[in-house]
């Protein structure tokens, strides 16, 4: 509910705050229990931040957020610290998280017994169980993270945060670097994984053909702001905001008919440190008028649920 995440921007000998990158400026959604919701944007549009933020792994500065009803910011943090296996980060690169000389099951028990959510005794069968969950066997165990595929290690990233019997897992570009071929099969164990144990994903790509296969709903986020979030079928149907419009047109589409008339964003993304005035994407948008340069628009549901940042809509 209207997060917000300023970094400051320190400068001089005094090292004094000079501004404010504003990575999350005031954006609202919901992510309803056992749904995948798809973050897309370019990067440095805050995507990352907000995944971090609603987890509180990075502190927000302004803004609420609520976990199953619980203010997440207004607990205590012997609370907040059982909380935290609920809640699970998953990231781009598991191979830099990952200590290169701990065997994978002792990293993925470390997380077990560092939350003592079992004895010493039942680790390494939760660590199997969990890893034949994720398509791995006890023949990985006890292997070093470089003996590992790319594939296979985000199938450790994976199997270390589910360990932990989360019900909400934030994957932050969790197939990016991986061969298509391999974001395939990645993106079914995402999707079997959900059906078995109901768990609710808040999943961020840059590429919207990634989400289009794995979430119910869609947020698209410019420059800090969101400026648009309806279900999958709705936003791929019925895209109302002009960037929205343009990420989907440089899509792919199968069949020719379905062609969008393409529409390509010129220059670059602006410096989040310095966003343009009323509406950020006014500098790249082709529908930009006059209005645009000074009015923020409002971000506002146009029916069905689907919300739209945009003076045109
Ligand atoms: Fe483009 Fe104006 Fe809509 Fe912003 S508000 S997306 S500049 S038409
Ligand atoms: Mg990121």
């Amino acid at each position: 509910n209207h997060l917000k995440k300023y970094f400051p921007i320190k400068a001089g000998l005094l090292n004094r705050t000079v501004g404010h990158v504003k990575a999350v400026d005031d954006i609202s959604f919901v992510i309803r229990r056992g749904e995948t919701f798809g973050l897309v944007g370019e990067s440095g549009s805050g995507k990352s931040t907000v995944g971090r933020t609603v987890i509180r792994i990075t502190e927000k500065t302004d803004g609420e957020v609520k976990f199953r009803g619980v203010d997440l910011y207004g607990l205590p943090a012997e609370d907040l610290r059982k909380m935290r296996p609920k809640m699970q980060l998953i990231f781009q690169d598991p191979y830099s998280s990952l200590n290169p000389r701990i065997r994978v099951g002792d990293a993925i028990g470390e997380a077990l017994l560092d939350h003592g959510l079992v004895s010493k005794a039942e680790v390494r069968d939760r660590v199997l169980d969990v890893l034949a969950s994720c398509g791995l066997s006890s023949y990985h165990i006890d292997r070093f993270p470089h003996e590992f595929s790319g594939g296979q290690r985000q199938r450790i990233g994976i199997a270390r945060a589910l360990v932990l019997n989360p019900d909400l897992i934030i994957a932050d570009e969790p197939v990016s670097a991986l061969d298509v071929s391999i974001q395939a099969q990645i993106i079914n164990l995402f999707r079997k994984l959900q059906e078995t144990r109901g768990l609710t994903y808040l999943f961020i790509s840059h590429d919207l053909s990634v989400v289009e296969h794995l979430c119910s709903r869609i947020g698209v986020m410019y420059l800090g702001s969101m400026v648009e979030t309806a279900s999958r079928d709705e936003l791929f149907r019925n895209p109302l905001h002009p960037y929205t419009k343009a990420l989907l047109s440089a899509v792919p589409v199968p069949i020719p008919k379905l062609k969008r008339d393409r529409i390509v964003l010129t220059g670059d993304i602006p410096s989040p440190s310095n966003p343009p005035s009323g509406c950020k994407f006014h500098t790249r948008c082709p529908f930009a008028m006059e209005q645009c340069k000074q009015q923020v628009p409002e971000f506002r549901d146009v029916g069905g649920n689907h919300y739209v940042a945009c003076h045109l809509v």
